[in-house]
């Protein structure tokens, strides 16, 4: 089969042959219809995140059809999870002690067939095409984590209003949230396509917003975000990073974190944010953008993401 393969960080993904997977106990052959590219492929590619499987196919936004019976799955980011930590056992397994996340200590879905745990698949919403149900698996699933854990905010402040904010930003909406999108300064296309969702603002991540926010989500992996999200949020807010990575948070006056905000991280996923998350994106009717590549311009698609110059998700297709 065909593969983009990452040998070393830092270093462009190979286009190899390799053999097709064989599935173990447990475990499903999936032919890979489409896979979207995920910021965490960025810092894998980077070297960014500590011991990656090499050589290593990345990818954990997979829709594909199942060899033999040809049912469409959706593969994500937790690919296994050990049952038995304090973690799992407390309702915990994305801080499972000894994860399997796909794309990352297993292959993933940058290849015609990827092989996965059919207890850790989902099953992808009926009205959404492969293409447009990828982005859905981590951008829309761990998006809804940290929407979650922002917990019953009315004024929602989104930083970084990239693939995952732009689907967060319309379940918000569709729950009756106030969106307020905050953007690298001068991207008037991420803050068109964030109003076109149901923002009530959108300006620069610098900006003061109109109104004090109840809680924000910090997207983008940009630890100078940390303060002014602070800042920008009322006595008794919270501050959530969803990103596996972030650059330092500069140093600040405790004074913005004082009178009871809190400052709070995302980690992962557990089954159960899928199930859940696969719902609401089904009833909420949300649109997923995306643009397509053909898997052999899997470097292509990285380079766009780091620079920005993506509006919503790539989606690589073998
Ligand atoms: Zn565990
Ligand atoms: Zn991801």
């Amino acid at each position: 089969m065909r593969a983009m393969v990452l040998t070393e960080p830092g270093r462009p993904l190979e286009e190899r042959d390799l053999p097709v997977p064989e599935p173990g106990l447990g475990e499903l052959l999936i032919r890979v219809s489409a896979c979207a590219v995920c910021r965490t492929d960025l810092h894998i590619f980077d070297g960014e995140l500590p011991d990656p499987k090499l050589p290593l196919v990345l990818g954990h936004q997979i829709v594909g059809r199942v060899e033999g019976s040809g049912e469409r799955v959706g593969v994500p980011w937790l690919g296994w999870a050990d049952g038995e930590c304090r973690y799992c056992r407390s309702g915990r397994e994305n801080l499972c002690e000894r994860p399997q996340f796909t794309g990352f200590h297993r292959d993933g879905g940058y290849a015609e067939y990827v092989v996965a745990h059919e207890d850790f698949c989902h099953t992808p919403p009926e009205d959404y095409d492969d293409v447009a149900a990828t982005p859905l698996l981590c951008a829309g699933l761990i998006g809804f984590r940290a929407l979650r854990l922002a917990g019953d905010a009315a004024r929602l402040g989104l930083y970084g209003f990239g693939s995952s904010a732009h689907i967060v930003a319309q379940v918000a909406h569709w729950q009756g949230r106030s969106v307020y999108a905050f953007t690298r300064r001068g991207d008037a296309e991420a803050q068109q396509l964030a109003r076109s969702l149901g923002a009530v603002w959108a300006g620069a991540s610098e900006d003061v917003p109109p109104a004090t926010l109840d809680a924000a989500i910090i997207y983008a992996p940009v630890g100078a975000l940390v303060p002014l999200a602070l800042r920008a949020v009322r006595k008794g807010g919270r501050v959530v990073c969803a990103g596996i990575h972030m650059s330092d948070i500069p140093s600040f006056p405790y004074s913005i974190l004082w009178q009871e905000r809190q400052l709070v991280s995302v980690a992962n996923l557990t089954r159960q944010d899928g199930i859940d998350f696969l719902k609401v994106a089904a009833q909420a009717n949300i649109t997923t953008h995306t643009t397509v590549f053909p898997l052999e311009r899997a470097n292509e698609a990285l380079a766009q993401l780091r620079e920005g110059k993506l509006v919503g998700a790539a989606v690589l297709r073998p």
